[in-house]
């Protein structure tokens, strides 16, 4: 297996302005020393509540947002520092998939229009090779290539993000980074999209970076799953490891919150204490014990480093530290 993206302890801090004079008051650490890498053809689930910086770890990627500290590299290329007309040729490779495909396309356009743009943009084919590319995509998305000249208010949700993943695909990147891309949708939608984005992987040897809010969206499509919380990876293994054997409390009382189709099987739900501590103030410590219903005295003063505790299976926590 060869490694198409890796990212190191990637920062991002918001400023935070106050007063009449508009000075820095403080920062939001919106990610905080986040580490992963994605191997080719792999899809990671990345997971969390919202504010968790999962989406700002997706959008620092494509340097939509600009890192504040880190190296992200891409298909062997440092992205933090490549020239603003280099970015732009990478941002190719990279595609985005955003939740709500109505808010990313604008509805008094043509479908047509809608999908050829990324083309456009890269200078790809004549305006006619790019017309048949649309139609040939709108089929391998599961529309029809009469849909072309419809526009996109004309379609419902689910629709329209398979017009969505058209338009990411219209360019043939690598690297898909999905944000949300199911959220919105029906349950039984869902799944007829996350099947599609399956097939789609397998046909053109995609990869993905699949952000969602739910550890249920995600475990079916991906081959590992991280778990974020507060700015910071608490846990990442193979997809399989993590829902049989959660290590990180955080991950423990989110997969009790999932319903399990065995009946045999008798689940506890875990119900956490508190809300989500703001980003802008995070406790010391561990981010997450002011929640954690296994906290040790250590967890208030140290941040446990995120390690590997067996064979691809990372997780920051105490509970595993060796000396305990
Ligand atoms: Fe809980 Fe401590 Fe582990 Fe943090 S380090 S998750 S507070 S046990
Ligand atoms: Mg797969």
């Amino acid at each position: 297996t060869e490694k198409l993206l890796e990212v190191q302890d990637l920062k991002k801090y918001f400023p935070i302005k106050g007063g009449i004079l508009g000075r820095q008051v403080g920062q939001v650490k919106a990610i905080n020393g986040v580490s992963f890498y994605i191997n080719k053809g792999e899809t990671l689930g990345l997971v969390g509540e919202s504010g968790c910086g999962k989406s700002t770890t997706g959008r620092s990627l494509l340097r939509l947002i600009e890192p504040t500290e880190g190296t992200i590299t891409f298909d062997g290329k440092e992205v933090t520092s490549l020239s603003g007309r280099e970015m732009r040729k990478m941002r190719r490779d990279m595609q985005m998939v955003f939740q709500d495909p109505f808010a990313s396309l604008n509805p008094r356009h043509t479908v047509e229009r809608i999908i050829e743009e990324p083309m456009i943009v890269h200078k790809m084919g004549t305006s006619a090779e790019r017309k048949k590319r649309v139609r040939e995509l709108l089929e391998v998305v599961g529309l029809n290539s009469y849909h072309a000249k419809r526009y996109a208010h004309q379609f419902s949700g689910g629709q329209r993000q398979r017009i969505g993943i058209a338009r990411a695909l219209a360019v043939k990147p690598k690297l898909i980074i999905a944000d949300e891309p199911v959220s919105a949708l029906d349950v039984s939608i869902q799944s007829q999209v996350l099947n599609l984005l399956e097939d789609l992987q397998n046909e053109f040897n995609l990869t993905y970076l699949f952000i969602a809010h739910d550890l249920s969206v995600v475990k079916h499509i991906s081959d590992r799953v991280g778990v974020m919380y507060l700015g910071q990876l608490v846990e990442l293994t193979e997809s399989d490891k993590l829902y049989a054997n959660p290590k990180h409390p955080y991950t423990r009382a989110l997969l009790s919150a999932v319903p399990i189709a065995d009946p045999e099987f008798e689940q506890e739900r875990i119900v956490l204490r508190g809300d989500v501590p703001s980003p802008s103030n995070p406790p010391k410590g561990c981010p997450f014990h002011t929640r954690c219903p296994e906290a040790m005295d250590i967890c208030k003063s140290v941040n446990p480093a995120f390690r590997e505790d067996d064979e691809g299976h990372y997780v920051a926590c105490h509970l595993y530290d060796e000396d305990k």
